[in-house]
């Protein structure tokens, strides 16, 4: 096997720790990308990889993610990810989970984790017996923390909002048509705020039953899931699924702007070219979806209050322009003038 200092996806990171105890059936793997900014945050992610390779490349590559997005939203925070290897059939026990919690903690707080794919609010609680390097616990009154949905969908809004000033020279949303990919728990979000701010919403899910009662609520048109992405619209949104913009959806695309919650949008970095070449403007996508993870941070720092979340979210809309200022004066995508202004943010520039 290829050593990790070797992998494509290595980036300097400062530590990998590969993380084995067998009596608990733990294999884990945690990496610190950078803690330039702060204690490196970022999710526990479990899931069943196809061989060990491809677990290091993703913790790899979604704390090299974190580092940048953590950055990006102005907090006191690096990069790091976690990912525990599951077992084909997903066992998940007490005893594994607070052997993890162990080696988070051995780590004296130089990871911090949080909730990600296939790990859940209760994990993060039964973590918390065992170290207190942990994010994503239920709230306080009125402090910052629990479900990051509402601050990611308040931040997607506030940059379409951003995007559509910029692309249409409009100073609202009245009559502006937003088509949105998956209305869960972000994409329902922003469909509500986007419809009470008078734009008119085509949407698609897969889950037929919750977009008809969304749809319903808000006086939305609903197009089938293959569709979406093609109807003729203002701005795209994608809220559902990674990877979505590639040569030919792009080529397929009918709208002016693409803004949306969705992690990791673009299959490769040329898609983020390819958006650019079509007169497209696009918001780099996790400058915009940071709304979660600043909810996440200010709980764990213990400087925040639903206010201060509030207030750090809408900065969004400052950093996209920012971002967007960069790509007009030097030519280059949003997507790579944003990662440059997030190396340089952490002090790798
Ligand atoms: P969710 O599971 O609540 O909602 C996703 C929705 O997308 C579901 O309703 C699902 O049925 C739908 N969907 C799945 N595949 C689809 C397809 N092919 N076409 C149309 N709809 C489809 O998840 P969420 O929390 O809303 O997250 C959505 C996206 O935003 C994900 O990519 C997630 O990683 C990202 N994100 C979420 C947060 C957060 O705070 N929840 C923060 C940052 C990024």
């Amino acid at each position: 096997m290829t050593s990790p200092w070797d992998m494509p996806d290595f980036d300097d990171h400062e530590a990998l720790h590969l993380i084995r105890d067998a009596k608990a059936g733990l294999s884990a793997i945690i990496a610190i990308h950078s803690t330039h900014l702060g204690p490196a945050g970022g999710g526990t992610r479990f899931w069943h990889y196809l061989n060990n390779a491809a677990a290091i490349t993703d913790a790899l590559r979604l704390s090299r993610g974190m580092s940048y997005k953590n950055a990006m939203a102005g907090l006191a925070m690096g990069g790091g990810k976690a990912v525990i290897l599951s077992d084909a059939a997903g066992t998940k026990t007490p005893e594994l989970i607070a052997a993890f919690a162990k080696a988070v903690d051995s780590l004296g707080g130089r990871y911090v984790t949080a909730q990600d794919v296939g790990m859940s609010a209760a994990d993060m609680i039964a973590i918390s017996q065992g170290t207190r390097y942990v994010s994503g616990l239920p709230p306080k009154d009125g402090g910052a923390g629990g479900d990051p949905g509402p601050s990611t969908a308040m931040g997607v809004f506030l940059g379409i909002k951003a995007a559509v000033r910029r692309a249409l020279g409009k100073e609202d949303l009245a009559g502006v048509h937003i088509a949105i990919q998956g209305v869960g728990s972000v994409g329902g979000g922003v469909a509500r705020h986007a419809a009470a701010a008078g734009a008119r919403i085509t949407l698609a899910d897969r889950n037929g039953e919750l977009a008809r009662k969304l749809a319903d609520d808000i006086g939305a048109q609903i197009v089938p899931v293959d569709e979406i992405m093609s109807v003729e619209s203002d701005v795209f949104s994608p809220c559902a699924l990674g990877a979505i913009l590639t040569e030919s959806s792009i080529a397929a695309l009918r709208t002016a702007i693409v803004a949306g919650g969705a992690n990791n949008q673009l299959a490769t970095q040329a898609d983020g070219d390819r958006l650019q070449a079509r007169g497209i403007l696009y918001a780099p996508d996790y400058v915009i979806n940071a709304g979660g993870i600043i909810n996440v941070a200010l709980e764990y720092l213990g400087n925040g209050d639903r206010a201060a979340v509030n207030a750090k979210v809408l900065q969004i809309p400052d950093r996209l322009n920012a971002v967007w200022d960069g790509s007009e004066a030097s030519g280059q995508n949003p997507a790579r003038v944003a990662d440059a202004m997030a190396q340089r943010l952490i002090g790798r520039g």
